[in-house]
């Protein structure tokens, strides 16, 4: 029985996660849960799950459910992050947005946890410090963003020093098919419609700018440990091909599934194992299979996350905080699509790199470049 705790329950990971937990009772189990500001949500987890200790947002949230329920345990705030790494669970799954996670991961290999890694932001910000604290802790860092579990899933038994290239196959997003000149006057509605996923807001915006490919390449240079040259996207509408690692022999292997991310949920919790799926994938009903190079002038926000780890140092996690920063206003009708670039554009070119930053400079340059700056 594997104790898992989770950071986001409420979100479109969690709920999946917790979907998974609740098909698979006799192998894994809740540990502790941290939740936002969706109470309602909370309240449905509450009815199936009975979690160690809960994290919620606000206090105010806290105090009310309390009372209503007390006989769990409540707490809140960034310290309720901190204290759901904390129990005894044996895995903890990030599916917070954003770098939020970065603390509470830390802690959490800190403790020797095992981490189910989601929340990409975490290692686009500090990759070097995440990737070196769970060496030492000898704590592993299992994927679940669907490119890398599946790169992850063709590496399983290779010589890394065989690997040639990791392919990230990319959806292409809601505008995959629209110009740049036709983004100008696109809506939000039509932002959050992703053709193939459903996923939470700011996932799917950046997936609409492509950023969410850039912090993917990012996420796949620390998780694999290869170099930044080393990594290639390629446009395959049909998210059918979940990404590929090329050897030097040229052999390519691929990852292939029905676009549901419980398959690589579940694969994160039960690794090194397998367990059955109810989620086939059905071959005839699969007419073909589209590929397009990449163009990255059309979708700049990649080219920005490769130009962000050739500057090193905090020019990540800058632009990862001025990513999110755009995107939140984005979502709050304040800013055009086309202003999310931009925004992201002009904070990376305004700062000048800390080369070799400590936590305490990531977190700095994070909050910094998540205010308005004006
Ligand atoms: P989501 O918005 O649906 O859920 C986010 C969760 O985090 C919610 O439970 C929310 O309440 C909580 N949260 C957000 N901000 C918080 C804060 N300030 N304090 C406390 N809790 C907070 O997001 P999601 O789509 O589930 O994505 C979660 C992470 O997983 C992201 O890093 C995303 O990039 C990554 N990811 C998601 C998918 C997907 O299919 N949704 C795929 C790959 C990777
Ligand atoms: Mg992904």
């Amino acid at each position: 029985m594997k104790t898992i705790s989770i950071l986001g329950a409420t979100g479109s990971i969690g709920t999946q996660a917790l979907d998974v937990i609740a098909q698979n009772r006799e192998q894994f189990k809740i540990g502790s849960i941290s939740v936002g500001s969706n109470i309602k949500k909370l309240e449905e987890i509450l009815e199936q799950f009975e979690p160690k200790l809960v994290s919620v947002k606000d206090d105010s949230d806290r105090l009310v459910l309390a009372q209503k329920y007390p006989h769990i345990e409540f707490t809140s705030g960034a310290r309720g992050l901190i204290e759901v790494v904390s129990d005894d669970s044996d895995m903890v799954l990030t599916a917070i947005m954003g770098s939020i996670g970065l603390e509470p991961t830390l802690h959490a290999i800190e403790q020797g946890k095992d981490i189910a890694l989601a929340n990409k932001e975490t290692l686009v910000a500090a990759g070097e410090i995440v990737m070196s604290k769970a060496k030492a802790k000898g704590v592993a860092i299992i994927p679940v963003d669907s490119e890398h579990s599946a790169v992850f899933q063709c590496l399983r038994g290779e010589n890394l020093r065989e690997v040639k290239k990791i392919i990230l196959t990319a959806s292409g997003g809601s505008f995959r098919d629209l110009s740049r000149s036709e983004l100008s006057d696109v809506s939000l509605e039509d932002a959050l419609n992703h053709p193939n996923w459903s996923m939470g807001q700011k996932i799917t915006i950046d997936s609409a700018t492509m950023m969410n490919k850039g912090l993917e390449v990012i996420e796949a240079k620390w998780l694999f440990d290869v170099d930044i040259n080393q990594i290639s996207t390629i446009l395959h509408k049909e998210s059918t091909i979940h990404s590929m690692v090329e050897f030097i022999d040229n052999s390519i292997m691929a990852q292939i599934g029905t676009p549901d991310m419980r398959t690589a949920i579940q694969f994160a919790f039960s690794h090194p194992r397998r367990m059955p799926m109810n989620n086939p994938m059905d071959f005839s009903a699969l007419s073909q299979l589209n590929f397009k190079p990449m163009d990255l002038d059309r979708f700049r926000m990649l080219a920005y996350a490769y130009e962000a780890m050739e500057a090193g140092g905090t020019m990540p996690a800058v632009m990862n905080a001025a990513n999110e920063y755009a995107v939140g206003r984005f979502l709050d009708g304040e800013i055009s699509f086309t202003g999310i670039e931009e925004i992201v554009k002009s904070r990376m070119d305004g700062h000048a790199v800390v080369e070799n930053p400590d936590l305490e400079t990531i977190l700095y340059y994070d909050k910094l470049y998540k205010t308005d700056m004006r």
